[in-house]
């Protein structure tokens, strides 16, 4: 209607795709639960950036999202929240496997950047992150993916392969998937990690991913 049509206006917003949801200009509509709107808070942030408060609605929606915006927009907690209330929405935590929500990206200054921002959020929860990249002990990142397992998962492409090599870790509860810069991320390592590792289901899903998204994009970014 008018009214989103005028917000969406007013943030440079484009958004396409059929049936998207409606976006949400506070915190407050998002459909959080308290524990996560307190660490919002507690953080000091006071309303949703602009790519949050479309992509955020879309994601809990249960849409695939194509997001598009500046760097420092926010998209990192704008694609964790809705992953940590996907998690918690499984109706049976199950320990000691591989993780649920599964982030990739292509490097591993990013991978770390994106697993303390998902770090901050998803302790009020009780979930676990761990990230694995390259330049640190593969050893290390093998001991901290093995014992119990972890919810949710960071890394470069290159070092999720061989952590699934050494069996670490499985791909086989991913149901939440993210390509963080996935722009950069079309190398050797990626195409590799998709043809070897994955499952059917989640090959399945990430083809999922490309056929109806809702594509949201701000300002002149492409
Ligand atoms: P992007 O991935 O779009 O480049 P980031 O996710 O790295 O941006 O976010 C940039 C910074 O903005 C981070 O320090 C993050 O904690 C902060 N941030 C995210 N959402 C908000 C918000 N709603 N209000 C204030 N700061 C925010
Ligand atoms: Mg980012």
């Amino acid at each position: 209607d008018e009214r989103v049509k005028e917000i969406r206006r007013e943030l440079d917003m484009h958004v396409s795709g059929a049936d998207v949801a409606k976006p949400c200009i506070s915190f407050a509509h998002f459909g959080f639960d308290e524990a996560l709107l307190n660490v919002i808070i507690k953080h000091g942030y006071s309303e949703p950036t602009g790519i949050q408060k479309q992509a955020v609605p879309v994601a809990m929606s249960g849409r695939d999202i194509i997001g598009i915006a500046k760097t420092g927009s926010g998209k990192t907690a704008a694609f964790i929240w809705p992953m940590l209330i996907h998690i918690m929405d499984q109706e049976e935590l199950q320990k000691g496997e591989g993780p649920i929500g599964l982030i990739l990206a292509p490097t591993r200054e990013l991978a770390s950047q994106i697993y303390t921002e998902a770090k901050k959020f998803a302790k009020s929860y009780g979930l676990r992150v761990a990230a694995v990249y390259g330049g640190a002990s593969k050893m290390d990142q093998f001991k901290e993916l093995r014992p119990g397992g972890i919810e949710i998962l960071v890394g470069t492409p290159g070092r999720l392969i061989d952590m699934v090599k050494m069996k670490a870790t499985n791909f086989r509860r991913v149901s939440f998937l993210v390509l963080d810069e996935a722009d950069r991320m079309f190398d050797l390592g990626f195409a590799l990690l998709f043809s070897a590792t994955f499952p059917k289901k989640v090959e399945i899903l990430a083809r999922e991913v490309t056929t109806e998204p809702v594509r949201i994009s701000i300002g002149n970014v492409g």
